[in-house]
C-alpha cells in the first residue's frame, strides 16, 4: 500500500478520535498540510477503493476496512514510539519523527514481537492509547488542562506528540506523564494559566494547556 494512502487513513483515524465520525475536508487538509483540492482528489480515490465514504460538502467517514488500516498504522506508530523510548533510550521528543518513518516499513510480525517485549502496554510515551490488534482501544478518562479549575490538583495523563519543541518545553518545566500539577490562576483575558509543578510555578499559554490532558487528583 502507498504511504500516502496509509497517511490519509491514519489522519482520518486521528480526526475521528478527536471529534467524531464525520470529518470535514478542511480539517483533513489542515492536518496533512495539503491543499483542499488535492485532498478532494485523494478522497475520491479512497472512496473508489471503499476505504471511505465521501460526499462533497458533507464530510468523510472511514469504512470498516479504512478504519482497520488507519488504526493499524496508529498502533504501529505508538508501539514503535514506546519501543524506541523504553528499549533504546530515545527521549519523548525524539520518538515521533522516527516512528513516522518506521510505521510504514515495519512488518506486523515485528510490531507484535515489540508489543510482547514491552509487555502488552496500554499507552505510548505521550500517554496516547495503543490500539490492540483487534482494533479496540484502552480507555482513558482525561480532560484538557485548559478545562481545569483554579485551585484543583491534577495528574498529567497525555500530551500532544505533534511537535518536538513543544515536548521539549514541557519536560523542561517538569510537565511529564504522571506529574502533579495545581492550577494556581486562570487569567481571564487570554485564558493562560499559572500552574505549580513540584516546587516551581510556571505560566503556560492557553494553546499549551489545550494540548495537555489531565485527570483530577483525589
Ligand atoms: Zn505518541
Amino acid at each position: 500500500m502507498e504511504v500516502s494512502t496509509e497517511d490519509y487513513l491514519k489522519a482520518l483515524f486521528h480526526l475521528q478520535e478527536e471529534s467524531g465520525p464525520s470529518v470535514k475536508t478542511n480539517a483533513l487538509s489542515e492536518k496533512l498540510h495539503i491543499s483542499p483540492s488535492a485532498v478532494t482528489d485523494m478522497l475520491k480515490k479512497l472512496a473508489a477503493k471503499k476505504y471511505v465514504t465521501y460526499a462533497p460538502y458533507r464530510g468523510v467517514t472511514l469504512t470498516k476496512e479504512g478504519r482497520a488500516i488507519g488504526c493499524n498504522i496508529v498502533r504501529r506508530h505508538r508501539i514503535l514510539e514506546l519501543y524506541l523510548h523504553q528499549k533504546l533510550g530515545y527521549s519523548w521528543d525524539q520518538v515521533h519523527a522516527e516512528a513516522e518513518q518506521l510505521e510504514h516499513a515495519a512488518s506486523d510480525d515485528l510490531i507484535q514481537k515489540m508489543e510482547a517485549a514491552l509487555g502488552f502496554p496500554h499507552f505510548d510515551p505521550h500517554g496516547d492509547p495503543i490500539p490492540r490488534i483487534d482494533g479496540t482501544l484502552p480507555v482513558q478518562s482525561a480532560l484538557r488542562l485548559s478545562e481545569g479549575q483554579k485551585g484543583r490538583d491534577y495528574v498529567v495523563m497525555r500530551v500532544s506528540d505533534l511537535d518536538a519543541q513543544f515536548l521539549h518545553h514541557l519536560s523542561g518545566v517538569g510537565v511529564v506523564l504522571q506529574a502533579k500539577i495545581q492550577i494556581k490562576e486562570i487569567l481571564s483575558f487570554d485564558r493562560s494559566l499559572i500552574i505549580s509543578v513540584g516546587e516551581q510555578t510556571h505560566a503556560i499559554s492557553y494553546f499549551t494547556a489545550k494540548h495537555i490532558w489531565v485527570a483530577p487528583e483525589g
